[in-house]
């Protein structure tokens, strides 16, 4: 989406990158070697569907090489175009570096609209992609390791992993060639609710620091706050389902592409799903009021905001009558150059999008780590540190009972304590160290210097230095 007189979505990123370098003392030309895209390929490729020969054409952009393989996304959808593809990879090569993924960035696009098309013709246009893209080692365990975006999901993920292992037979790393696949099919548990994980991570981040809070007008911690997320696919979903069911936030408005719910006493959000995938839409729900209108509801008044699906929903036409003091960026480039002006300007707080987000390509790492050491998670030492424990309880339990002191363990702590660590158990808390500690790098700048205002500029500070380091080192 891009507004009359608002640059578009590459040039919006290439600004913030601007903002942030102004402050920086990087060398002649590393500036402009960091901020422009290396290379964007262009595939235009028929597949003969419904008895004529369909035209598709496709994208996948490398931003950044200083880490290798680039990582990013493939998004299907009708808007898909080269500069839009060109900032999602740029803005891939900061997420990594700052939640220090080691990954250079790259995105890709399809265009076309995948409503359009039944599950059989999909794995047909899918596969031809993927094998265009595999043959210019564009889809490489090695060089280029795609994952899911908009449109996208497990199932495409599986299809292109099949694609690549059918043309590379003895490449025994050929599952760490696209991430987001389904467990069975050499994926991760809690891949699929990641980035939605990460957000609830992000803030659980950004409240434990109440002088943070306090920058937005707001104090304590999750439970309670009126929260308003726009768009109900992967992100938005499961970050307001944590948030509400496991932190006591309250969604008070959900926003989709045909309209809003809206009730101040919090949402049901697994019923609203629920209700979505039954009737393709959020009209007819009844247990919330229903506007038409939804963007409105960006508008309302909350404490957070949570815009979840597409890139410029907050930009120059609405971000004046913006009201969160709070919005976290879970889709990436929701708030445009001139929005995030205009919103700093009022003293909004942006959690931005390269972090915000982060929590997707940080379990694709995980992912790829286990695709390239072939085995899972936890595997090795899960009874090992059951053993250890049970040594521990039985110890107790003997002092108790010989000394005659009646100590009686609180109910479910045996087991509890006693239950090693399985794989999503691990992936949740590597998440959540990996959350932390770029939320501390980026506040570190966004606190410890004067001229550093807003947590987006911290976040590019920490990053453009990681990148630049990166090419320092190589002599570059
Ligand atoms: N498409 C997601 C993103 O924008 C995930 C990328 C990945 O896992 O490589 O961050």
């Amino acid at each position: 989406m891009s507004v009359a007189g608002e640059p578009s979505f590459r040039e919006s990123v290439d600004l913030m990158f601007n903002r942030a370098v102004a402050l920086m003392d990087l060398g002649p030309g590393l500036e402009q070697k960091i901020r422009v895209c290396n290379s964007t390929y262009t595939v235009r490729f028929g597949v003969r569907l419904r008895g004529k020969i369909e035209t598709f054409t496709g994208y996948r952009s490398v931003h950044s090489e200083h880490m290798e393989p680039v990582k990013g996304g493939i998004r299907y959808a009708l808007s898909v175009n080269q500069d839009e593809v060109e900032a999602l990879a740029a803005l891939m090569t900061y997420k990594c570096a700052l939640v220090e993924t080691p990954f250079g960035g790259s995105k890709g696009g399809l265009c076309i609209d995948p409503r359009a098309w039944d599950v059989d013709e999909l794995e047909q246009i899918t596969r031809r992609f993927a094998y265009e893209l595999i043959k210019r080692d564009l889809i490489n365990p090695a060089q280029n390791v795609p994952a899911p975006d908009m449109g996208t999901g497990e199932r495409e993920m599986a299809w292109i992993a099949d694609q690549y292992a059918r043309m590379n037979t003895t490449d025994i790393n050929a599952k760490a060639c696209v991430t987001g696949k389904p467990p069975h099919a050499g994926g991760i548990q809690g891949r699929v609710e990641a980035t939605g994980r990460g957000v609830q991570y992000a803030l659980r981040a950004f409240f434990r620091h109440p002088e943070d809070a306090a920058r937005a007008g707001l104090s304590g911690d999750l439970d309670g706050k009126r929260v308003i997320v726009q768009g109900l696919g992967n992100v938005g979903y499961h970050a307001a389902k944590f948030l509400s069911e496991e932190d006591g936030a309250k969604i008070t408005a959900i926003i989709e592409r045909d309209g809003a719910l809206h009730d101040e006493a919090g949402l049901d959000v697994e019923a609203v799903r629920q209700w979505i995938v039954r009737h393709g839409s959020i009209k007819g729900y009844p247990a919330a009021s229903f506007t038409e209108n939804g963007g409105a509801l960006l508008e309302a008044p909350c404490d957070i905001l949570i815009p979840a699906a597409m890139e410029g929903v907050i930009n120059l036409s609405n971000a004046g009558r913006i009201r969160a003091p709070l919005i976290v960026e879970a889709a990436n480039g929701p708030v445009t150059f001139g929005a995030d002006e205009i919103l700093r300007r009022k003293g909004c707080i942006i959690i931005p999008d390269m972090y915000a987000n982060a929590g997707g390509v940080t379990v694709s790492y995980f992912e790829w780590v286990k695709n390239l050491s072939h085995i899972r998670f936890g595997r090795m030492q899960r009874r090992a540190e059951e053993a250890r424990h049970l040594l521990l309880v039985n110890e107790l339990e003997r002092l108790s009972s010989d000394q005659g002191l009646g100590w009686t363990m609180s109910p479910g702590f045996k087991e509890q304590y006693l239950r090693g660590a399985g794989e999503l158990e691990l992936v949740r808390s590597g998440l959540d160290d990996t959350m932390r500690g770029a939320y501390q790098a980026m506040r570190e700048v966004w606190h410890g210097r004067q001229d550093v205002q807003d947590l987006r500029v911290a976040a590019y500070i920490v990053s453009i230095s990681r990148v630049a380091a990166t090419y320092q080192s190589k002599g570059l």
